[in-house]
C-alpha cells in the first residue's frame, strides 16, 4: 500500500510512523482509532488515483480537514487511509460580481473570510472553530455557527462541488448558478461526513459585508429568564444575526481565561448581535432591550467600540477552550429543540447532571434552539467516563422527546449512531442506506459512521 501511494503522491506525502498513526487516530471527540497510513494529496487527480487504488483493494478512506469535529467523524475505527487535505488549501477564484468563490477543501474557514474582508465581502457560516476548521470539514459536517441564525448553515452557502466518487471517478455537482436541474446532489453531499463522496473543490456563496453591526450583552439572574428572552425576541418578528447564551459555569471559565467582561455572579448572559442597514438599527436594538427588560434582565450593555465587540466575541468563541480549565475533558451534547422549549429542556439537562453527579456547562446557539451542554469529566476515571456516555445519551433523548433532534451541527460520526433511533425509524434508516449504497456500494468511504449497522 505504501509503495503504491508513494508512486502517486511522492514519499514526503505518505506518513506512517508510529507517531503519525497515533496523531491521526483521534479528533475532538472521545473516540480513538488507528489508520494504516496518512496521505497528503496535492490535486484532484491524485485524490482520484488514491481512491481508485483503495477501491480496488477494499481499503477504507477517511477524509480529514483539521480533525476538529466533535463526533468521531475522522476516527479511523476500521483502519485505512486518512486523506488529509492540508496541501489542497488554495482559493482558486474570487468572483465578486457574481458573489461566488471557488476554494480547495483544505483552506481554513477564517483564512477565506480574512481574504474576503479586503473586498468588503463575507462568507457567512462561522463555526467557533473557524480559525482552524477547514471548508472541507465544514462541508462534511454541514457546520453552523452564531451567525447561522440569520444566514443559514453551511448547506445554504455551498452551491456546488467537485467530488471524487468512491470508485475514483470525478464529478461536478451543482455550480455557480442557483437551482440547478436534476437531483440536488450537493444537498445530499453536504453534511454526509465523508461517507458518500470526497470534495476536492467547493463553490461558495459570498455576500457584501453588512453596513452596520450592533452587539449587546444581556445579563440575567436566572437561565429561565434568558431562555424566555430568546423566544420573546423571535416571537416579536426580529431575527438578530446572533443570539448566543452562556451559563454561570461557562462564564466563570471564560472570565478566568479570556476576560471578556461577563459578570461572574450572573446565572446567564445573552450575546445578541444585530447587523444590516444602519437606518432603523437603533430602533430595533431598543425593541430588543424592551423584551429583555420584560424578562427581568439585570442589565443590557452595548459594545461601544470594535475592541469591546471583539472582546465579547472572544468570550463566546473561546468558551469551549476555556472550559478545559475546569476539568481535563468534556463531552459536547449537540441537541436541538424548538426554542420555546429551551427553559424546560435546560432544567431537565441540569437534572441529568445531578443524577450522575457530573458538572454541566452550557454555551450555545440559543436562537436556533441548538443546545451544547458540556459534560465535564476526567477520562482517566473509567467509571466517570461510562457515566458521561449515559448522561450524554439521556440528554439527546430529552431533546428528541421535546420535538427536537440529536444534532444541530456537529454530526453523528461514531458517537451518536445508536441515538439515530431516537429520531429515525428503521425504515427511515433503510432509505438512507439505499443512498449510501448508490454512492458507495463497497463501503469504502468512512465506514462505520453515521448509519447504524444493526437494527434498533
Ligand atoms: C472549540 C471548538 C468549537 C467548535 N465550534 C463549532 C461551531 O460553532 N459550529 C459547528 O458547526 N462546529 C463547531 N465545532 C466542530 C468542528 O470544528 C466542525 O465540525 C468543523 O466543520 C470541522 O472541520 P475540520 O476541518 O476540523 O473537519 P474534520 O474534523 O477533519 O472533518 C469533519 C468531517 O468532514 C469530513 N471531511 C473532511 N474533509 C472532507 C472533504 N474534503 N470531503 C468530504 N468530507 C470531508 C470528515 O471525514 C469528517 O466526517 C467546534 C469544534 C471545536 C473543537
Amino acid at each position: 500500500m505504501i509503495e503504491e501511494l508513494t508512486r502517486i503522491v511522492g514519499k514526503e506525502n505518505v506518513l506512517s510512523s508510529e507517531t503519525d498513526l497515533l496523531l491521526y487516530g483521534y479528533d475532538a471527540s472521545l473516540f480513538k482509532g488507528r489508520p494504516d497510513c496518512i496521505v497528503l494529496p496535492g490535486s484532484t487527480e491524485e485524490v482520484s488515483k488514491i481512491v481508485k487504488f483503495a477501491h480496488r483493494s477494499g481499503i477504507p478512506i477517511i477524509g480529514r480537514g483539521s480533525g476538529t469535529n466533535l463526533s468521531g467523524g475522522t476516527v479511523p475505527t476500521r483502519g485505512g487511509i486518512v486523506l488529509h487535505f492540508s496541501r489542497m488549501n488554495q482559493i482558486l477564484e474570487i468572483d465578486i460580481e457574481n458573489e461566488r468563490v471557488v476554494v480547495e477543501p483544505g483552506i481554513f474557514t477564517l483564512v477565506l473570510k480574512n481574504r474576503l474582508a479586503r473586498y468588503g465581502f463575507v462568507y457567512q457560516p462561522d463555526p467557533a472553530s473557524e480559525k482552524v476548521s477547514t471548508l472541507g470539514g465544514n462541508f462534511g459536517e454541514n457546520s453552523g455557527g452564531p451567525h447561522c441564525l440569520k444566514y443559514g448553515v453551511t448547506t445554504n452557502h455551498i452551491l456546488g462541488a467537485e467530488v471524487v466518487l468512491s470508485d475514483g471517478e470525478v464529478v461536478q455537482v451543482g455550480g455557480k448558478t442557483l437551482d440547478n436541474p436534476g437531483f440536488d446532489l450537493t444537498g445530499i453531499l453536504v453534511g454526509s461526513e465523508g461517507t458518500l463522496g470526497i470534495a476536492t473543490k467547493l463553490v461558495l456563496r459570498i455576500m457584501p459585508k453588512p453596513e452596520a453591526v450592533k452587539t449587546m450583552l444581556a445579563i440575567y439572574n436566572t437561565l429561565e429568564d434568558a431562555g424566555r428572552t430568546v423566544s420573546g425576541i423571535i416571537a416579536d418578528g426580529i431575527v438578530p444575526a446572533t443570539l448566543e447564551m452562556l451559563d454561570r459555569l461557562t462564564i466563570k471559565a471564560v472570565e478566568e481565561s479570556v476576560h471578556a467582561g461577563f459578570p461572574q455572579d450572573a446565572e446567564a448572559v445573552l450575546l445578541i448581535e444585530l447587523d444590516g442597514l444602519k437606518d432603523g438599527m437603533e430602533r430595533l436594538a431598543e425593541r430588543i432591550m424592551e423584551i429583555c427588560r420584560k424578562n427581568n434582565v439585570r442589565e443590557v450593555k452595548a459594545a461601544k467600540t470594535e475592541a469591546e465587540r471583539t472582546q465579547l466575541w472572544a468570550g463566546r468563541k473561546g468558551a469551549f477552550g476555556a472550559i478545559s480549565r475546569l476539568r481535563p475533558n468534556y463531552l459536547v451534547c449537540d441537541g436541538t429543540v424548538p426554542r420555546t422549549r429551551l427553559p424546560e429542556v435546560l432544567t431537565k439537562v441540569m437534572e441529568v447532571g445531578k443524577k450522575y453527579n457530573l458538572a454541566i456547562a452550557n454555551v450555545f446557539h440559543a436562537g436556533d434552539g441548538n443546545l451544547h451542554p458540556l459534560i465535564l469529566f476526567d477520562e482517566r476515571n473509567k467509571e466517570e467516563l461510562r457515566k458521561v456516555h449515559s448522561a450524554g445519551s439521556e440528554i439527546l433523548k430529552i431533546c428528541a422527546d421535546a420535538g427536537g433532534t440529536i444534532s444541530g451541527e456537529h454530526g453523528i460520526g461514531t458517537e451518536k449512531i445508536k441515538e439515530m433511533f431516537f429520531v429515525f425509524s428503521p425504515r427511515d434508516i433503510a432509505a438512507m442506506k439505499k443512498v449510501k449504497m448508490a454512492f458507495d456500494p463497497e463501503n469504502i468511504y468512512n465506514p462505520g459512521k453515521v448509519l447504524p449497522e444493526v437494527e434498533a
